[in-house]
C-alpha cells in the first residue's frame, strides 16, 4: 500500500464550523479513519480536504433520556458502544452488531457514524493504484464500466455494514446536521441502491446522532458470517427484531447487509399475525430471496453467499422465536 497523498486536514472545533468546512467542494468528513484512510492510501478519492471530526465536543456520548430512548452520538467509537452497560443491557443486538465489527483495534478507533457511512466495496475496487492501472479502472472510481456487471451503467459494490442493520430493524433514527439546521431520517433511508453513490446526504451534511426507541415487547438478534472470525467484513449478515405473543408474530422486522449496495428492509407484510413454522419460514427465505443481489463483488463466491445468507436469515428468526 502506498502513503497517504498530501491533504489538507482541517480540524472544526464545532458543529457549526464543521458542516461549513463539509459544504466546501469535495471535502469529506474523517471519523476514526479505519474505512477512509486505507482508501486513500490506495487512491481511491482526493478529497480536497479531510474534515477531522474528532474534536467536536459531545459527539461521542451515549445517553438513555427521560422516555426510554438511546442517544449515541455519532463519534462514540464501537467499542464503547459494545461495552456500555445501557446498550448491552437495552439494546443487546446493537452492542453484539458493534462488536462484530473488524478487529478490537479497529473498533476503539472507529466511530458510529464512520461505520455508517462506509464506502461499498468490490474485488475490482478495493485494489491498489497499480492494480486497477493493470486491470482496468472502473465506473465507480476514475474508470467508464463495470467488471462485474458488464453492460451495466451503475455500480454493484457492495455495502457490507453490521451496525445500520441492527439499527433498521429496531426503528432507530438519524440525526442529521447541515448548512440549513439539522434534520431526522430513519437509518434505512440514509442509504441508496448505488455503489457509487451510496449516501442520500446532501454536501455539507454529517451525521450527528442515532436515536433508538426503547425495545419494549421486541427482541432482536445480529449475525454475520465472515471468513476470518477475528477480523472481517460480512460475507452476509442478518439482524431481525421479533414481537411475539403466544403463538402469533405480532411484529416482525428483518434486515441483510454484505449482499446488496445498501442495507436493506425485507418485506415481511404476510408474516405479520402468522405463527412461525415451516410455511412462514419458507415465506420469509422466498422474500430474502427477492430483495438481495448477491453478485461477483467479494472472493467468497455468489452462490454460498446467498445461501449462507437464507440460512442464517431462518435461523435467526428460529433463535428469536425460541427466545421470545
Ligand atoms: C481490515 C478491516 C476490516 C473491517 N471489517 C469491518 C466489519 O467487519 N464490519 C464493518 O461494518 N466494517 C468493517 N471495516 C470498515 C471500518 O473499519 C468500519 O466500518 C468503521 O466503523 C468505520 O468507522 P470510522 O470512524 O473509522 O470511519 P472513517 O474511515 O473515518 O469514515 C468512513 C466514511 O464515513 C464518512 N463519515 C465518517 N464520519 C461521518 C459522519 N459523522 N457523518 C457523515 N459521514 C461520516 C467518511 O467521510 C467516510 O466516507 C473494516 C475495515 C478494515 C480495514
Ligand atoms: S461493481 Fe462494477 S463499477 Fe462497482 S466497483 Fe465493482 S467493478 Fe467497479
Amino acid at each position: 500500500m502506498s502513503l497517504l497523498p498530501d491533504l489538507l486536514t482541517v480540524r472544526p472545533g464545532t458543529l457549526a464550523e464543521a458542516v461549513s468546512a463539509l459544504g466546501q467542494s469535495g471535502a469529506q468528513a474523517l471519523g476514526g479513519g479505519t474505512d477512509l484512510l486505507p482508501n486513500l492510501r490506495r487512491g481511491l478519492g482526493l478529497p480536497s480536504a479531510l474534515v477531522d471530526l474528532t474534536a467536536l465536543p459531545g459527539l461521542d456520548g451515549i445517553a438513555v433520556a427521560a422516555d426510554g430512548t438511546l442517544r449515541i452520538g455519532a463519534l462514540a467509537t464501537l467499542q464503547a458502544i459494545a461495552t456500555d452497560a445501557a446498550v448491552r443491557g437495552g439494546w443487546p443486538a446493537l452492542a453484539a452488531a458493534a462488536s462484530l465489527v473488524a478487529g478490537p483495534t479497529h473498533r476503539v478507533a472507529a466511530t458510529l457514524g464512520g461505520n455508517l457511512c462506509q464506502d461499498t466495496r468490490c474485488v475490482f475496487y478495493n485494489q491498489s493504484e497499480w492494480w486497477r492501472s493493470g486491470n482496468g479502472y472502473c465506473l465507480k472510481y476514475m474508470g467508464d464500466k463495470c467488471h462485474v456487471v458488464v453492460k451495466s451503467d451503475r455500480c454493484y459494490a457492495t455495502y457490507h455494514g453490521d451496525v445500520a442493520p441492527a439499527l433498521m430493524v429496531m426503528d432507530a433514527q438519524l440525526e442529521i446536521a447541515g448548512t440549513g439546521g439539522t434534520r431526522r431520517l430513519p437509518v434505512a433511508q440514509l442509504f441508496q441502491e448505488d455503489g457509487a453513490k451510496r449516501l442520500t446526504l446532501a454536501a455539507g451534511e454529517m451525521l450527528v446522532a442515532v436515536h433508538v426507541p426503547p425495545s419494549g415487547a421486541w427482541r432482536a438478534q445480529y449475525t454475520k458470517v465472515r471468513i476470518r472470525e477475528a477480523v472481517d467484513f460480512p460475507l452476509a449478515g442478518v439482524a431481525a427484531a421479533l414481537h411475539r405473543e403466544g403463538d402469533r408474530i405480532v411484529g416482525l422486522r428483518l434486515a441483510i447487509t454484505g449482499t446488496n449496495s445498501a442495507p436493506l428492509m425485507v418485506p415481511l407484510d404476510a408474516l405479520q399475525g402468522a405463527a412461525w413454522d415451516d410455511a412462514a419460514a419458507t415465506q420469509l427465505v422466498q422474500a430474502v430471496r427477492k430483495t438481495c443481489n448477491v453478485l461477483a463483488t467479494t472472493i467468497a463466491s455468489v452462490k454460498y453467499r446467498r445461501r449462507v445468507l437464507l440460512a442464517v436469515a431462518r435461523q435467526v428468526v428460529d433463535d428469536l422465536w425460541r427466545a421470545a
